[in-house]
Protein backbone atom coordinates (compact mmCIF):
# COMPACT_ATOMS: atom_id res chain seq x y z
CA UNK A 1 0.00 0.00 0.00
CA UNK A 2 3.07 2.49 0.90
CA UNK A 3 6.59 2.44 -0.60
CA UNK A 4 9.23 1.70 1.96
CA UNK A 5 10.19 -1.15 3.37
CA UNK A 6 10.60 -4.29 0.76
CA UNK A 7 8.23 -6.42 1.85
CA UNK A 8 8.60 -10.60 0.80
CA UNK A 9 5.79 -11.82 0.25
CA UNK A 10 4.72 -15.72 1.00
CA UNK A 11 2.04 -17.96 -0.78
CA UNK A 12 0.11 -17.77 1.76
CA UNK A 13 0.02 -14.06 2.38
CA UNK A 14 -0.88 -13.77 -1.20
CA UNK A 15 -3.94 -15.92 -0.51
CA UNK A 16 -5.00 -13.05 1.92
CA UNK A 17 -3.74 -10.35 -0.64
CA UNK A 18 -6.36 -11.92 -3.16
CA UNK A 19 -9.28 -12.28 -0.98
CA UNK A 20 -8.94 -8.98 0.33
CA UNK A 21 -8.73 -7.77 -3.13
CA UNK A 22 -12.04 -9.43 -4.18
CA UNK A 23 -13.27 -7.82 -0.54
CA UNK A 24 -12.15 -4.30 -1.84
CA UNK A 25 -13.56 -4.71 -5.44
CA UNK A 26 -16.76 -5.22 -3.74
CA UNK A 27 -16.56 -2.31 -1.63
CA UNK A 28 -15.51 -0.36 -4.39
CA UNK A 29 -18.47 -1.22 -6.57
CA UNK A 30 -21.15 -0.72 -3.69
CA UNK A 31 -19.64 2.75 -3.56
CA UNK A 32 -19.85 3.39 -7.08
CA UNK A 33 -23.33 1.86 -8.13
CA UNK A 34 -24.94 2.68 -5.08
CA UNK A 35 -23.86 4.30 -2.03
CA UNK A 36 -22.98 7.70 -4.97
CA UNK A 37 -26.48 7.70 -6.46
CA UNK A 38 -28.21 7.90 -3.26
CA UNK A 39 -29.21 11.63 -1.83
CA UNK A 40 -26.93 13.24 0.96
CA UNK A 41 -29.88 12.53 3.60
CA UNK A 42 -29.21 8.33 2.93
CA UNK A 43 -25.54 8.80 2.32
CA UNK A 44 -26.08 10.11 6.64
CA UNK A 45 -28.27 7.63 7.77
CA UNK A 46 -26.86 4.20 6.44
CA UNK A 47 -23.36 5.23 5.29
CA UNK A 48 -21.01 2.49 4.33
CA UNK A 49 -23.06 -0.12 7.03
CA UNK A 50 -25.13 -2.20 5.09
CA UNK A 51 -27.95 -4.23 6.06
CA UNK A 52 -26.20 -7.35 4.30
CA UNK A 53 -23.16 -6.62 6.52
CA UNK A 54 -25.08 -6.03 9.28
CA UNK A 55 -26.57 -9.52 9.48
CA UNK A 56 -23.49 -11.34 8.00
CA UNK A 57 -21.20 -10.10 10.54
CA UNK A 58 -22.75 -8.65 13.22
CA UNK A 59 -25.65 -10.58 14.33
CA UNK A 60 -28.22 -7.62 12.97
CA UNK A 61 -27.16 -5.03 15.00
CA UNK A 62 -29.02 -2.01 13.09
CA UNK A 63 -26.50 0.60 14.61
CA UNK A 64 -23.12 0.49 13.70
CA UNK A 65 -21.36 -1.53 16.92
CA UNK A 66 -18.91 -0.24 18.93
CA UNK A 67 -16.02 -2.08 18.85
CA UNK A 68 -14.25 -1.36 22.22
CA UNK A 69 -11.40 -3.39 21.96
CA UNK A 70 -7.73 -1.87 21.49
CA UNK A 71 -6.45 -4.18 19.17
CA UNK A 72 -7.60 -6.68 16.47
CA UNK A 73 -5.98 -10.48 16.24
CA UNK A 74 -5.06 -12.59 13.49
CA UNK A 75 -5.83 -15.99 11.87
CA UNK A 76 -2.25 -16.88 11.40
CA UNK A 77 1.48 -15.02 10.79
CA UNK A 78 0.71 -14.91 6.88
CA UNK A 79 -2.25 -12.45 7.96
CA UNK A 80 -0.33 -10.83 10.66
CA UNK A 81 2.54 -9.79 8.20
CA UNK A 82 -0.23 -9.00 5.31
CA UNK A 83 -1.70 -6.79 7.75
CA UNK A 84 1.15 -5.32 9.06
CA UNK A 85 2.83 -4.14 6.26
CA UNK A 86 -0.18 -2.92 5.00
CA UNK A 87 -0.80 -4.96 2.57
CA UNK A 88 -4.41 -5.92 3.07
CA UNK A 89 -7.13 -3.99 5.07
CA UNK A 90 -6.45 -3.81 8.66
CA UNK A 91 -7.24 -2.17 11.72
CA UNK A 92 -4.47 -3.73 13.85
CA UNK A 93 -4.53 -1.12 16.71
CA UNK A 94 -7.10 1.08 17.89
CA UNK A 95 -4.52 4.11 17.66
CA UNK A 96 -4.32 3.13 14.10
CA UNK A 97 -7.42 2.28 13.18
CA UNK A 98 -10.66 0.56 14.32
CA UNK A 99 -14.18 -0.28 12.76
CA UNK A 100 -15.77 1.80 14.73
CA UNK A 101 -14.53 5.10 13.35
CA UNK A 102 -14.25 2.99 9.63
CA UNK A 103 -17.52 3.73 9.52
CA UNK A 104 -17.60 7.32 10.37
CA UNK A 105 -14.51 8.33 8.42
CA UNK A 106 -16.70 6.91 5.27
CA UNK A 107 -19.57 8.69 6.14
CA UNK A 108 -17.77 11.68 6.44
CA UNK A 109 -15.96 11.16 3.24
CA UNK A 110 -18.68 10.70 1.48
CA UNK A 111 -21.07 13.71 2.56
CA UNK A 112 -17.95 16.14 1.99
CA UNK A 113 -17.86 15.21 -1.85
CA UNK A 114 -21.41 14.41 -2.64
CA UNK A 115 -21.99 16.37 -5.61
CA UNK A 116 -17.74 15.97 -6.33
CA UNK A 117 -16.90 13.62 -9.60
CA UNK A 118 -14.15 11.80 -7.59
CA UNK A 119 -12.81 10.06 -4.65
CA UNK A 120 -12.20 11.74 -1.52
CA UNK A 121 -10.32 9.71 2.30
CA UNK A 122 -11.17 10.69 5.64
CA UNK A 123 -9.29 10.32 8.38
CA UNK A 124 -10.75 11.05 11.81
CA UNK A 125 -9.16 12.40 14.66
CA UNK A 126 -9.64 13.04 18.61
CA UNK A 127 -10.77 16.87 17.79
CA UNK A 128 -11.10 19.70 15.41
CA UNK A 129 -7.56 20.98 16.59
CA UNK A 130 -6.29 17.60 15.84
CA UNK A 131 -7.20 17.10 12.51
CA UNK A 132 -5.34 21.16 11.44
CA UNK A 133 -2.47 19.34 12.99
CA UNK A 134 -2.88 16.76 11.34
CA UNK A 135 -3.29 18.00 7.97
CA UNK A 136 -0.73 21.14 7.93
CA UNK A 137 2.35 19.03 8.97
CA UNK A 138 2.61 16.48 6.39
CA UNK A 139 3.45 19.74 4.18
CA UNK A 140 5.89 20.93 6.64
CA UNK A 141 8.79 18.59 5.90
CA UNK A 142 11.92 19.35 4.89
CA UNK A 143 12.09 18.89 1.18
CA UNK A 144 16.03 19.33 1.39
CA UNK A 145 19.40 18.31 3.51
CA UNK A 146 18.80 21.72 4.77
CA UNK A 147 17.62 21.58 7.80
CA UNK A 148 17.64 25.94 7.86
CA UNK A 149 15.29 25.50 4.96
CA UNK A 150 12.79 28.34 5.26
CA UNK A 151 8.63 27.50 5.22
CA UNK A 152 6.05 29.40 5.26
CA UNK A 153 2.31 29.35 4.84
CA UNK A 154 -0.59 31.52 4.34
CA UNK A 155 -3.92 31.78 6.39
CA UNK A 156 -6.93 34.17 6.96
CA UNK A 157 -6.49 35.86 10.05
CA UNK A 158 -10.29 35.65 10.33
CA UNK A 159 -9.83 32.12 12.25
CA UNK A 160 -11.10 30.10 15.52
CA UNK A 161 -8.97 30.94 18.58
CA UNK A 162 -7.78 27.92 18.69
CA UNK A 163 -6.18 27.68 15.12
CA UNK A 164 -4.70 31.48 15.48
CA UNK A 165 -2.55 29.75 18.50
CA UNK A 166 -1.85 26.79 16.80
CA UNK A 167 -0.42 28.53 14.01
CA UNK A 168 1.28 31.47 16.02
CA UNK A 169 2.40 30.00 18.89
CA UNK A 170 3.16 26.56 17.94
CA UNK A 171 4.00 26.79 14.28
CA UNK A 172 5.65 30.49 14.24
CA UNK A 173 7.17 31.31 17.42
CA UNK A 174 7.94 27.69 18.60
CA UNK A 175 8.91 26.18 15.11
CA UNK A 176 10.18 29.19 13.56
CA UNK A 177 8.03 28.03 10.45
CA UNK A 178 6.08 31.63 9.00
CA UNK A 179 2.19 31.98 8.98
CA UNK A 180 1.65 34.91 6.58
CA UNK A 181 -1.93 36.01 7.58
CA UNK A 182 -3.99 37.17 4.99
CA UNK A 183 -6.26 40.05 6.18
CA UNK A 184 -8.85 40.23 3.29
CA UNK A 185 -9.10 36.98 2.16
CA UNK A 186 -11.66 38.36 -0.47
CA UNK A 187 -8.46 40.28 -2.53
CA UNK A 188 -6.66 37.82 -4.52
CA UNK A 189 -3.90 39.99 -4.97
CA UNK A 190 -2.84 39.35 -1.45
CA UNK A 191 -2.70 35.78 -1.43
CA UNK A 192 -0.82 36.16 -4.52
CA UNK A 193 1.63 38.58 -3.10
CA UNK A 194 2.18 36.03 -0.41
CA UNK A 195 2.95 32.91 -1.66
CA UNK A 196 6.88 32.55 -2.67
CA UNK A 197 8.57 29.19 -3.35
CA UNK A 198 9.36 28.30 0.21
CA UNK A 199 5.18 28.50 0.65
CA UNK A 200 3.59 24.62 1.39
CA UNK A 201 -0.19 25.47 1.33
CA UNK A 202 -2.88 28.00 1.56
CA UNK A 203 -5.52 27.77 4.57
CA UNK A 204 -8.87 29.15 4.70
CA UNK A 205 -11.61 29.10 7.43
CA UNK A 206 -15.01 29.71 6.34
CA UNK A 207 -17.56 30.98 7.47
CA UNK A 208 -14.88 32.03 10.12
CA UNK A 209 -15.71 31.51 13.60
CA UNK A 210 -17.07 34.50 14.88
CA UNK A 211 -16.27 36.94 12.45
CA UNK A 212 -18.11 34.37 9.50
CA UNK A 213 -15.27 35.93 6.89
CA UNK A 214 -15.67 34.71 3.24
CA UNK A 215 -13.62 33.97 0.54
CA UNK A 216 -14.10 33.03 -2.86
CA UNK A 217 -12.71 29.10 -2.70
CA UNK A 218 -12.96 28.85 -6.39
CA UNK A 219 -10.17 31.42 -7.07
CA UNK A 220 -8.30 30.74 -4.13
CA UNK A 221 -7.88 27.07 -4.58
CA UNK A 222 -7.20 27.82 -9.10
CA UNK A 223 -4.28 30.49 -7.12
CA UNK A 224 -3.38 27.68 -5.47
CA UNK A 225 -2.65 25.21 -8.18
CA UNK A 226 -1.22 26.91 -10.48
CA UNK A 227 1.97 27.53 -7.82
CA UNK A 228 1.17 23.94 -6.66
CA UNK A 229 0.26 24.13 -3.48
CA UNK A 230 -3.31 22.69 -1.90
CA UNK A 231 -5.41 24.43 -0.31
CA UNK A 232 -7.00 23.23 3.29
CA UNK A 233 -10.35 24.52 3.87
CA UNK A 234 -12.14 24.66 7.72
CA UNK A 235 -16.03 24.79 6.75
CA UNK A 236 -16.39 23.20 10.24
CA UNK A 237 -19.36 25.94 10.77
CA UNK A 238 -20.97 25.26 7.85
CA UNK A 239 -21.00 21.62 7.91
CA UNK A 240 -21.16 19.43 4.56
CA UNK A 241 -25.16 20.46 4.43
CA UNK A 242 -24.23 23.81 3.06
CA UNK A 243 -20.96 23.38 1.91
CA UNK A 244 -18.38 20.78 0.51
CA UNK A 245 -14.93 22.93 -0.91
CA UNK A 246 -14.02 20.19 -2.51
CA UNK A 247 -16.62 20.49 -4.96
CA UNK A 248 -15.19 23.80 -5.55
CA UNK A 249 -11.29 22.65 -5.82
CA UNK A 250 -10.02 22.73 -2.18
CA UNK A 251 -8.00 19.66 -1.60
CA UNK A 252 -8.01 19.02 1.84
CA UNK A 253 -11.49 20.13 4.01
CA UNK A 254 -11.43 20.49 8.28
CA UNK A 255 -13.73 19.46 10.79
CA UNK A 256 -14.32 19.73 14.11
CA UNK A 257 -17.50 17.24 14.14
CA UNK A 258 -17.58 18.90 17.84
CA UNK A 259 -19.50 21.80 16.44
CA UNK A 260 -22.22 21.32 13.63
CA UNK A 261 -21.73 17.58 12.92
CA UNK A 262 -23.15 16.77 16.87
CA UNK A 263 -25.45 19.32 17.59
CA UNK A 264 -26.04 16.90 20.82
CA UNK A 265 -22.96 18.29 22.31
CA UNK A 266 -21.53 14.70 23.44
CA UNK A 267 -18.21 15.14 22.81
CA UNK A 268 -15.19 16.32 21.13
CA UNK A 269 -14.09 15.06 17.90
CA UNK A 270 -12.65 15.60 14.44
CA UNK A 271 -12.03 14.49 10.96
CA UNK A 272 -9.62 15.88 7.76
CA UNK A 273 -11.28 14.83 4.34
CA UNK A 274 -8.68 14.55 1.50
CA UNK A 275 -9.59 14.47 -2.14
CA UNK A 276 -7.11 11.43 -3.81
CA UNK A 277 -4.23 12.90 -5.96
CA UNK A 278 -4.09 16.59 -4.51
CA UNK A 279 -1.59 18.75 -5.29
CA UNK A 280 1.84 19.58 -3.12
CA UNK A 281 5.09 20.73 -3.87
CA UNK A 282 6.38 18.23 -1.54
CA UNK A 283 7.92 15.07 -3.00
CA UNK A 284 6.19 12.29 -1.65
CA UNK A 285 3.37 10.34 -4.18
CA UNK A 286 1.89 8.03 -1.53
CA UNK A 287 1.09 11.67 0.58
CA UNK A 288 -0.24 12.35 -2.61
CA UNK A 289 -1.85 10.16 -4.07
CA UNK A 290 -4.27 9.24 -0.85
CA UNK A 291 -3.59 11.77 1.61
CA UNK A 292 -6.41 10.66 4.22
CA UNK A 293 -5.04 7.31 4.58
CA UNK A 294 -1.33 8.19 4.60
CA UNK A 295 -2.13 9.95 7.60
CA UNK A 296 -3.80 7.99 8.93
CA UNK A 297 -1.10 5.03 8.46
CA UNK A 298 1.41 6.49 8.93
CA UNK A 299 1.96 10.30 10.70
CA UNK A 300 -0.83 9.43 13.25
CA UNK A 301 -0.01 5.90 13.80
CA UNK A 302 3.45 7.77 15.41
CA UNK A 303 2.00 10.51 17.36
CA UNK A 304 -1.68 9.54 17.96
CA UNK A 305 -4.29 11.47 18.21
CA UNK A 306 -7.09 8.65 17.21
CA UNK A 307 -10.70 9.06 18.12
CA UNK A 308 -12.03 6.88 20.71
CA UNK A 309 -14.63 4.22 19.12
CA UNK A 310 -17.17 5.48 21.42
CA UNK A 311 -17.34 9.02 20.37
CA UNK A 312 -17.12 8.15 16.79
CA UNK A 313 -20.50 6.23 17.15
CA UNK A 314 -21.97 9.49 18.92
CA UNK A 315 -21.04 11.69 16.72
CA UNK A 316 -22.33 9.08 13.18
CA UNK A 317 -25.83 8.73 15.08
CA UNK A 318 -26.11 13.05 15.45
CA UNK A 319 -24.65 13.42 11.34
CA UNK A 320 -27.63 11.39 10.37
CA UNK A 321 -29.77 14.34 10.64
CA UNK A 322 -27.23 17.12 9.59
CA UNK A 323 -29.13 18.36 6.87
CA UNK A 324 -32.75 18.68 8.25
CA UNK A 325 -31.13 20.23 11.29
CA UNK A 326 -29.07 22.79 9.62
CA UNK A 327 -31.97 24.12 7.75
CA UNK A 328 -33.97 24.21 10.91
CA UNK A 329 -31.07 26.39 12.71
CA UNK A 330 -30.48 28.12 9.71
CA UNK A 331 -34.01 29.39 9.49
CA UNK A 332 -34.14 30.41 13.37
CA UNK A 333 -31.08 32.38 12.81
CA UNK A 334 -32.40 34.11 9.80
CA UNK A 335 -35.30 35.33 11.73
CA UNK A 336 -33.34 35.95 15.25
CA UNK A 337 -30.89 38.23 12.75
CA UNK A 338 -33.72 40.31 11.48
CA UNK A 339 -35.21 40.85 15.08
CA UNK A 340 -32.14 42.02 16.15
CA UNK A 341 -31.17 44.36 12.95
CA UNK A 342 -34.80 46.31 14.04
CA UNK A 343 -33.70 46.42 18.03
CA UNK A 344 -32.23 50.06 18.96
CA UNK A 345 -30.27 48.48 21.73
CA UNK A 346 -28.24 46.98 19.38
CA UNK A 347 -25.21 48.67 17.00
CA UNK A 348 -24.72 46.30 13.96
CA UNK A 349 -25.36 42.50 13.16
CA UNK A 350 -23.37 40.50 11.20
CA UNK A 351 -25.06 37.59 9.27
CA UNK A 352 -24.36 36.17 5.79
CA UNK A 353 -28.07 35.52 4.88
CA UNK A 354 -28.40 39.23 5.81
CA UNK A 355 -28.55 40.85 2.47
CA UNK A 356 -27.23 43.82 3.40
CA UNK A 357 -23.91 41.81 5.04
CA UNK A 358 -20.84 42.64 2.67
CA UNK A 359 -20.27 39.16 1.45
CA UNK A 360 -24.01 38.22 1.29
CA UNK A 361 -22.97 37.89 -2.51
CA UNK A 362 -20.05 35.68 -2.47
CA UNK A 363 -21.77 33.73 0.40
CA UNK A 364 -24.94 33.16 -1.47
CA UNK A 365 -22.48 31.61 -4.40
CA UNK A 366 -21.80 28.63 -2.26
CA UNK A 367 -24.07 28.14 0.29
CA UNK A 368 -26.76 26.33 -0.58
CA UNK A 369 -28.54 23.66 1.50
CA UNK A 370 -27.89 20.36 0.03
CA UNK A 371 -31.02 18.45 -1.93
CA UNK A 372 -33.35 21.52 -1.49
CA UNK A 373 -34.42 20.78 -5.10
CA UNK A 374 -35.56 17.16 -4.46
CA UNK A 375 -36.94 18.67 -1.20
CA UNK A 376 -41.06 18.53 -1.63
CA UNK A 377 -40.59 21.52 0.91
CA UNK A 378 -38.57 23.67 -1.58
CA UNK A 379 -38.98 22.18 -4.50
CA UNK A 380 -35.36 24.25 -5.96
CA UNK A 381 -32.29 25.47 -4.93
CA UNK A 382 -32.40 27.45 -1.39
CA UNK A 383 -29.55 29.31 0.12
CA UNK A 384 -29.30 29.07 3.97
CA UNK A 385 -26.04 30.61 5.91
CA UNK A 386 -26.26 28.52 8.71
CA UNK A 387 -26.45 28.74 12.75
CA UNK A 388 -23.43 31.34 13.45
CA UNK A 389 -24.43 34.77 13.72
CA UNK A 390 -22.51 37.64 15.92
CA UNK A 391 -24.25 41.44 17.00
CA UNK A 392 -22.40 44.28 18.20
CA UNK A 393 -24.35 45.61 21.57
CA UNK A 394 -24.60 49.69 22.55
CA UNK A 395 -23.26 50.37 26.21
CA UNK A 396 -19.87 48.89 25.25
CA UNK A 397 -18.01 46.75 26.98
CA UNK A 398 -19.96 46.93 29.87
CA UNK A 399 -23.13 47.00 28.27
CA UNK A 400 -22.79 43.79 26.59
CA UNK A 401 -22.04 41.67 29.77
CA UNK A 402 -25.09 43.32 31.51
CA UNK A 403 -26.86 41.86 28.63
CA UNK A 404 -25.16 38.48 28.35
CA UNK A 405 -25.63 38.24 32.12
CA UNK A 406 -29.30 38.49 31.67
CA UNK A 407 -29.90 35.61 28.92
CA UNK A 408 -32.08 33.37 31.21
CA UNK A 409 -32.86 30.53 28.01
CA UNK A 410 -29.30 31.02 25.73
CA UNK A 411 -26.64 29.45 27.30
CA UNK A 412 -23.66 31.53 28.15
CA UNK A 413 -20.96 29.08 26.48
CA UNK A 414 -17.86 28.51 24.20
CA UNK A 415 -19.65 26.49 22.11
CA UNK A 416 -21.50 26.07 18.88
CA UNK A 417 -23.45 24.33 16.44
CA UNK A 418 -25.61 23.07 19.48
CA UNK A 419 -29.29 22.05 19.17
CA UNK A 420 -29.45 24.47 22.13
CA UNK A 421 -29.00 28.10 21.53
CA UNK A 422 -25.14 29.02 23.09
CA UNK A 423 -23.97 33.15 23.43
CA UNK A 424 -20.26 34.22 24.29
CA UNK A 425 -18.32 37.06 24.34
CA UNK A 426 -15.14 36.05 21.99
CA UNK A 427 -13.45 38.75 23.64
CA UNK A 428 -13.79 37.35 26.99
CA UNK A 429 -13.71 34.23 26.04
CA UNK A 430 -12.04 32.04 22.65
CA UNK A 431 -10.01 35.41 21.45
CA UNK A 432 -8.89 36.18 24.68
CA UNK A 433 -5.47 34.71 24.95
CA UNK A 434 -4.26 36.53 21.11
CA UNK A 435 -4.72 39.15 23.11
CA UNK A 436 -5.74 43.29 21.82
CA UNK A 437 -3.62 43.06 18.96
CA UNK A 438 -5.07 39.63 17.66
CA UNK A 439 -8.60 40.49 18.19
CA UNK A 440 -7.95 43.25 16.31
CA UNK A 441 -6.43 41.50 13.33
CA UNK A 442 -8.82 39.04 13.85
CA UNK A 443 -12.00 41.75 13.99
CA UNK A 444 -13.36 41.03 17.32
CA UNK A 445 -14.46 44.17 18.92
CA UNK A 446 -15.64 43.80 22.89
CA UNK A 447 -18.88 44.58 22.09
CA UNK A 448 -19.40 41.79 19.98
CA UNK A 449 -21.42 38.82 21.28
CA UNK A 450 -21.62 35.62 19.08
CA UNK A 451 -24.40 33.53 19.34
CA UNK A 452 -25.54 30.18 17.96
CA UNK A 453 -29.54 29.47 17.18
CA UNK A 454 -30.42 26.36 18.46
CA UNK A 455 -33.36 24.53 17.34
CA UNK A 456 -35.89 25.77 19.73
CA UNK A 457 -38.28 27.88 18.26
CA UNK A 458 -37.31 31.19 17.19
CA UNK A 459 -40.29 33.71 19.11
CA UNK A 460 -38.94 31.94 22.31
CA UNK A 461 -35.07 32.86 21.19
CA UNK A 462 -35.81 36.38 20.66
CA UNK A 463 -38.14 36.50 23.55
CA UNK A 464 -35.04 35.93 25.91
CA UNK A 465 -32.69 38.25 23.61
CA UNK A 466 -35.22 41.15 23.51
CA UNK A 467 -35.81 41.02 27.80
CA UNK A 468 -31.91 40.96 28.11
CA UNK A 469 -31.50 43.59 25.99
CA UNK A 470 -33.97 45.74 27.36
CA UNK A 471 -32.06 45.66 30.54
CA UNK A 472 -29.23 47.36 28.94
CA UNK A 473 -31.53 50.30 28.08
CA UNK A 474 -33.10 50.30 31.61
CA UNK A 475 -30.35 51.35 33.76
CA UNK A 476 -26.70 53.15 32.44
CA UNK A 477 -23.95 52.58 35.11
CA UNK A 478 -25.36 49.65 37.57
CA UNK A 479 -22.82 47.16 38.97
CA UNK A 480 -22.65 44.29 36.49
CA UNK A 481 -23.89 41.18 37.62
CA UNK A 482 -22.24 37.68 37.10
CA UNK A 483 -25.18 35.03 37.29
C1 LIG B 1 -14.09 24.45 17.44
C2 LIG B 1 -13.43 24.68 16.17
C3 LIG B 1 -12.23 24.05 15.86
C4 LIG B 1 -11.53 23.13 16.86
O1 LIG B 1 -12.26 21.98 17.07
P1 LIG B 1 -12.18 21.10 18.44
O2 LIG B 1 -13.01 19.93 18.12
O3 LIG B 1 -12.74 21.97 19.53
O4 LIG B 1 -10.76 20.78 18.65
C5 LIG B 1 -11.64 24.29 14.64
N1 LIG B 1 -12.23 25.11 13.75
C6 LIG B 1 -13.39 25.74 14.00
C7 LIG B 1 -13.97 26.62 12.96
C8 LIG B 1 -14.03 25.55 15.21
O5 LIG B 1 -15.18 26.18 15.46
Amino acid sequence: MFGGEEVHITPGMQRYIDKNNAYLAKRAKYIREVVKKWKFDTIAVHGLYSVEEAIEDYQGAIIEPIFMSASQAYRDSDEMAAALAYLIPTWCYSRIANPSTYYYEWTLALLEAYGFDGETGCCSTSSGMAAIMTSVQPFLVHRTHNKHEPRNFLATAQCYGGTFQQFSIRLMQERDIDCRWIQDPTNIDEWASKIDENTRFLYGELPSNPAQGFFDIKEVADLAHSHGLPLICDTTVASPALLRPICHGADIVIQSATKSLTTSGFGVAGGLIARKNLVSNIDNDDMKADFAAYVKYLPNRDTGPNLHPMQAIMTLNDMRTLRSKMDLMSRNTMKVAEFLQGHPQIESVQYLGLPDHPLHELASKYMWLVDAEYDELYGRPVNRYGHLMSFCVKGGAEGTRKFFDGLQRIWRATDLGRIKSVATIPAISTHQQQGEEGRELANIPPNMVRLCVGGEHADDTIADLDQALNKVGATTSAAVGVS
